[in-house]
């Protein structure tokens, strides 16, 4: 029976039962599909939203007429080419300032795979969102433009920079998409050119070889997307087009043994039926109707009256799942966004101090910052700069300790907040000051 204290009078009536389910095996009966998030980065002009619209489209997300109405609203201000991409970003605003303005988020589904774009546009001033992205990603798609010359540009312009980033968030895997083939006359040289050059620089970054993969395509016409290239010059390529390299990524591993872990996006008051919830993802563990669990900083208890898995209603939830949780036996002063939800015999480590790897994208000295973590914002300071790291081995350089992190090094830097924050090994922060990311990386 749950004990419930409302002013002087306790009540002994149980609220929820628990049924006591064995959650993996629920799941496993479920059939679930593979679920992925990647994010997409490449130099801007590579053709990524032209990629993904295309994806879409092709997979039937898109339908025809949607499709028509851009291709007619893009002949009208003289961006043909610009129909696909919108299918990505729907925003007018966006559309006549022909970039993409915000992380669009969009899911698709194959037989065996759930995805979820991440998308992360090329524009410069976009990082932040980038890095928001990247925390979230299981791997990278690299788009790469592969016509004479935009090679050459886009690799000293942001082709180098965004893998970096995505490896400085702990994404390990990329899909390299040699884009715009069509413009070579799918030149299998050009080809294994662009691909030996992207694959020496991605090892020398850190990335191990047998997590890289490439595809040649063109976005624009199709090829290679979803179905196989039809342009005979292409016939060469007897490979697998890009959605497969998509599905055989790697089963994310759901951590569902793993000590529940689900950072709260959102909070919802004073539902008739539910009157306090919370929103996020479950990043690791499971939860069922009847769990007590404990909110971190918080640490008060909670119990699950009920549950939301992807706006449906169910008994449990698993790592991986967008959840809505209903709860009781708690007031919700107790609770902010960044706060995590966690079993109550495994809370998660609150920290006033902590070490990061971090990639620098500004020069960093012991100086203040806001540490981001999701949602959570959290004013602090970098307090040391222990170490400079080759980017590569991520081994520490030897020599002097650092008095100054360039941006684009790699550095252990020890970071102080004022109120205890919930972090471990391998939490992704980014940090910020001034309006502007100085660094991104993950917690020692
Ligand atoms: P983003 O900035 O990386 O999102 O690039 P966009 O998708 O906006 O594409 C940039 C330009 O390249 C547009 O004019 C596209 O029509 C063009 N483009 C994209 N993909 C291809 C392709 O496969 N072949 C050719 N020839 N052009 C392409």
């Amino acid at each position: 029976a749950v004990a419930q204290s409302v002013g002087n009078v306790t009540i002994e009536e149980p609220l929820v039962k628990r049924k006591n389910l064995d959650v993996a095996a629920e799941f496993e009966k479920s059939k679930p599909k593979n679920a992925a998030n990647f994010v997409v980065i490449g130099h801007v002009d590579a053709g990524k939203s032209t990629l993904m619209g295309r994806l879409l489209y092709d997979l039937k997300v898109v339908d025809q007429r949607t499709l028509d109405k851009y291709r007619k609203e893009a002949e009208r201000i003289g961006k043909a080419s610009f129909a696909l991409a919108w299918v990505l970003d729907q925003g007018t605003e966006e559309r006549n300032r022909g970039v993409t303005i915000d992380i669009a988020m969009n899911k698709f589904e194959t037989k065996t795979t759930s995805f979820t774009i991440l998308d992360a546009p090329g524009h410069r001033d976009f990082i932040p969102n980038m890095i928001a992205g990247a925390s979230q990603a299981d791997f990278a798609v690299l788009v790469i433009d592969a016509s004479t010359g935009n090679f050459e540009s886009g690799l000293k312009g942001q082709t180098k920079e965004h893998a970096l980033l995505v490896r400085s968030m702990g994404v390990q895997r990329i899909v390299i998409a040699v884009n715009k083939l069509d413009t070579v006359q799918w030149s299998r040289d050009r080809f294994d050119e662009i691909s030996q050059q992207i694959s020496a620089f991605l090892t020398s970054a850190g990335f191990l070889a047998k997590n890289l993969a490439f595809v040649p395509c063109a976005g624009l016409t199709g090829d290679n997307i979803v179905r196989k290239a039809q342009d005979p010059h292409a016939s060469w390529y007897t490979g697998a087009p890009l959605i497969s390299l998509l599905e055989s990524s790697e089963p994310v591993t759901r951590a569902l043994e793993k000590p529940l872990r689900m950072t709260v996006d959102d909070i919802f008051r004073g539902g008739v039926q539910n009157p306090l919830s919370v929103s996020g993802r479950l990043d690791a563990g499971n939860v069922q109707i009847g769990d007590t669990v404990v909110i971190m900083p918080a640490s008060q208890t909670a119990t699950i009256r009920g549950l939301e898995v992807d706006s449906e209603s169910s008994d449990w939830a698993v790592a991986g799942q967008n959840v809505v949780l209903h709860l009781a036996d708690i007031e919700a002063k107790y609770l902010k966004s960044g706060d995590v939800v966690c079993p109550p015999s495994a809370p998660i480590r609150c920290v006033t101090s902590f070490t990061v790897k971090i990639l620098a994208f500004e020069h960093i000295t012991p100086m203040h910052c806001e540490v981001h973590k999701g949602r959570l914002h959290a004013p602090g300071r970098v307090t040391k700069l222990v170490a400079q790291l080759d980017k590569a081995s991520g081994a520490a350089v030897k020599g002097k300790k650092p008095r100054l992190i360039k941006p684009g090094s790699v550095a252990k830097v020890l970071v102080e907040v004022d109120d205890p924050i919930p972090l471990e090994q391998g939490g992704k922060v980014i940090l910020r000051a001034g309006g502007e990311t100085i660094g991104a990386g993950l917690v020692e």
